[in-house]
């Protein structure tokens, strides 16, 4: 802690004497004051636009930085003052809001010096630079960008040198991928940025300057909006889908179920619904433990799920019973893939690790279909209570069994079960 804030306060020293000591201002005060105070302003504006990150105790703010145009304009001494104005701006809002970082008041001295240092360095290399550049076509441009590589490289070497006084990075390759985390696009964007407000500085085009000031204000304010937008949406759909969700199994659980049926409820769709329970799964838990009783209910949702195309729905609707609904089916479609489920059930014994041991486990499950049209005067949730009674009729047949009955289009009223035993 000690020796990060010795090279931040350093870091700052050194730069403001070199900031002092250069030649000055190089433009008329009148002409700096209208820089500063246009610079100050949106500078204020954009901070609310910034991205926090966090690394240790320490949260670094990627917003959009116009200190390189404003340090080519006026020179080291010129963006020392705006600098100092501002980052103690940010320190006093920070302090206001209660937003402040530990260490913040020393993390303002080193804003201040690794921006003064790197945009210095950076002016020097531009008056070096820009002859070399002159007659080269876009030359300006390429200066631009070097110029941007530069100051955020070493940015990125104070920034690192800090974090390993803090003990924030602590190899090599940590300290490379903390580069890596620097976008390319957004070195772009600033360059051209700072490229622009610079000619139109050095022109005193003070109208386009403020217009190119709030042109990026908008279109940085509207991409963080939609990008927000988005990120609201995924986490809200994570959240519906964790809510719709049995744990166990992973398929869809009971409350999601009764959604489903309220919106087929509006079609005029032909459904088989299917209600499925393991038989004497009470013997599993007692044999064996609940660990084997939930591999049990795991496997058998995943043999039912095996059956199913992607139009059909499978919910875990209690225990060890599962509902489906059949869909885009013919009753005897539905009717031999219920067979074809109950076979295949009876035929598939899962591994288990009991005592120490694997073993095989057989199960059977017994199934009640009832299928029928959607209409006004039958729900799926009365279609559901029918499919459950004819489930209970399997079991009451002893078990291993499918009843099922079809409900003709015409006729909605509760028909006698036509038992259809396996
Ligand atoms: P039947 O053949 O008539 O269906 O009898 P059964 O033993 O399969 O069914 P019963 O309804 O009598 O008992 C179901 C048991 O399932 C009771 C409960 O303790 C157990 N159970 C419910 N949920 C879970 C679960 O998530 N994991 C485990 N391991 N057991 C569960
Ligand atoms: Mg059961
Ligand atoms: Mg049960």
């Amino acid at each position: 802690m000690q020796g990060s804030r010795i090279f931040m306060i350093s870091l700052f020293v050194i730069s403001a004497c070199t900031a002092v000591f250069s030649e000055g201002i190089s433009v008329e005060s009148s002409v700096y004051i209208k820089a500063l105070g246009i610079y100050l302003l949106f500078a204020c504006l954009y901070y609310h636009l910034r991205i926090i990150s966090r690394n240790g105790n320490t949260s670094i703010d990627y917003g959009i930085n116009y200190s390189l145009s404003i340090g080519l304009f006026t020179g080291p001494l010129g963006l020392l003052i705006f600098e100092v104005i501002y980052r103690f701006c940010v320190y006093f809002y920070k302090k206001h809001t209660k937003t402040e970082d530990p260490d913040e008041f020393f993390h303002t001295f080193y804003n201040i010096g690794s921006f003064v240092m790197s945009n210095s360095i950076a002016f020097y290399l531009f008056h070096l630079l820009s002859p070399l550049f002159k007659g080269v076509p876009f030359g300006f441009w390429v200066v631009m960008l070097l110029l941007i590589t530069v100051t955020s490289l070493l940015s990125d070497l104070f920034l690192i040198t800090v974090f390993k006084l803090t003990g924030d990075i602590k190899t090599k390759v940590e300290a490379i991928d903390f580069i890596k985390t620097r976008s390319v696009l957004d070195m772009g964007k600033i360059a051209f940025t700072n490229g622009l407000l610079l000619l139109f500085l050095k022109e005193g085009k003070w109208e386009m300057l403020i217009s190119l000031f709030i042109l990026n204000y908008l279109v940085s304010r509207s991409f963080l909006s939609k990008s927000q937008m988005l990120q609201n949406k995924i986490e809200r759909d994570k959240f519906e889908q964790m809510a719709y969700t049995d744990f166990l199994t992973g398929v869809f659980n009971r409350a999601y179920m009764d959604k489903k049926m309220t919106e087929l409820n509006q079609s005029d769709e032909s459904l088989g619904i299917v209600v499925a329970d393991i038989d004497k799964f009470k013997r599993i838990n007692d044999s064996y433990n609940h660990a084997v009783g939930d591999q049990a209910i795991r496997h058998f949702a995943d043999t039912l799920k095996s059956y199913l195309s992607k139009d059909d729905y499978l919910f875990r609707s209690g225990g060890e019973e599962f509902t489906i609904i059949m869909r885009f089916r013919t009753y005897e479609e539905c009717l031999n893939l219920a067979q074809k489920i109950r076979k295949g059930v009876e035929n598939s014994p899962f591994q288990a690790d009991f005592k120490e041991e694997s073993i095989s486990i057989s199960y059977t499950a017994s199934f009640g279909l009832f299928y029928y049209s959607v209409n006004d005067l039958l729900s799926i949730e009365k279609a559901y209570v029918y499919a459950d009674q004819l489930l209970l009729q399997s079991k009451e047949m002893g078990k291993n069994r499918l009843s099922s009955r079809e409900e003709p289009a015409y006729l909605h009223r509760p028909a006698e079960a036509v038992l259809t035993n396996a």
